[in-house]
């Protein structure tokens, strides 16, 4: 049965203090400034806007694909980023992916869609099943059982080679994913402990700037807020969306990195930001150290960008032994396009 989506009115926290702007009685508190409603979503805004600047993740001319899952964060990411195109005049349209997860994913794929509706903006949709035949809860048994591999790691892959090749396809030069303060702490946390530094160098607000027309460069506008900030300016803005999380999630290594991190910033509030801007220092030193020694090729089974001979897709379809369907453009043409489902919702600006 489908779980119902949250009301985010009824969940805002309130703290004992007032904004130290205006007075009014205050929600969030950071670095000993307090907000109250109006003022925290300005200071949100501001630093969404800010990192898009700083770092130069939109350009004139761009056309924007936003990864959008129904989740607080992508969802957050499609509103500004579709205002930010709107104030510029850069296209920008939303791309959504349902992995078949029971009771998690379908709520959420519907709350995108009518998010779009109310917004006023194109969505195309792509669903696992469709695409590789099979759902992520079909995969997750035998991905256990017989092959002792966590479903995150799976669904991640195969994922992202939907994600770069739908958008490609849909003419995207950018793809916005909605990956905040809190997931780039983990993920670099991640590759220290799995001794994957090279990983790390290919992190940042912006990645896959590379001379290869099939990689859609992924940006991330919410790179400097937290989770906890988006997840109050979601509460605040009324969106209707889905706060669940996957039943899949609680197998993941993240998970585990994630819960030591939450526990750090109870003694060091701001370990998180500490960890994304001692990243951002040593980023070009990484980028120097590992870049000029990958070389980015075409995947000799379906000519997806990768470094190895056959992309890490095509690598867990054989170690799955599975009939999942490939999507890629060689040997080929794909046909997954036919099966976008694009919803063009009526004009309303947000
Ligand atoms: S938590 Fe893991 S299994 Fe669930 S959607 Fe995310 S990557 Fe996929
Ligand atoms: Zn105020
Ligand atoms: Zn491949």
């Amino acid at each position: 049965m489908k779980k119902e989506l949250c009301d985010p009115k009824n969940v805002i926290p309130s703290i004992d203090a007032k904004c130290t702007t205006c007075g009014k009685d205050a929600v969030y508190q950071n670095q000993g400034t307090r907000y109250c409603r109006n003022h925290f979503v300005d200071y949100f805004e501001n630093k969404v806007y800010k990192t898009i600047q700083r770092f130069n993740l939109i350009e004139p001319g761009d056309r924007v694909c936003v990864a959008a899952s129904g989740g607080k964060d992508s969802t957050t990411a499609l509103y500004l980023v579709s205002r930010y195109c709107r104030k510029y005049k850069i296209e920008c349209f939303a791309l959504s992916i349902d992995e078949g997860i029971s009771g998690y994913r379908d709520v959420s794929v519907d709350a995108v869609k009518n998010f779009c509706n109310v917004q006023g903006l194109r969505i195309y949709t792509f669903t696992f099943k469709d695409l590789y035949g099979k759902t992520m809860d079909q995969l997750r048994e035998t991905m256990l059982k017989e092959h002792n591999k966590r479903p995150c790691s799976v669904c991640g892959v195969l994922r992202r080679r939907v994600l770069n090749v739908e958008s490609r396809k849909l003419g995207a030069t950018k793809l916005v994913t909605g990956h905040n303060l809190d997931d780039e702490a983990q993920t670099f946390i991640m590759n220290v402990y799995q001794g994957n530094m090279s990983h790390n160098a290919k992190m940042g607000p912006i990645s896959g700037l590379r001379q290869d027309t099939k990689f859609v460069p992924r940006i991330k506008p919410l790179y400097l807020v937290s989770e906890a900030e988006t997840k109050l300016y979601t509460q605040i803005k009324g969106f209707k969306l889905c706060y669940c999380s996957c039943p899949h999630s609680d197998l993941s290594f993240r998970r585990f990195v994630k819960g030591q991190l939450n526990e750090l910033v109870k003694i060091l509030p701001n370990a998180k930001y500490g960890i994304v801007n001692s990243f951002l220092e040593i980023l070009p030193d990484l980028k120097r150290k590992y870049r000029p020694s990958v070389e980015l090729g075409e995947c000799e089974t379906c000519g997806e960008p990768t470094t190895q001979k056959r992309c890490n897709a095509c690598l867990l379809e054989e170690k799955l032994h599975s009939d999942l369907k490939n999507i890629g453009e060689k040997p080929k043409a794909s046909k997954t396009r036919k099966k976008a489902k694009s919803i063009k919702t009526r004009s309303k600006r947000g």
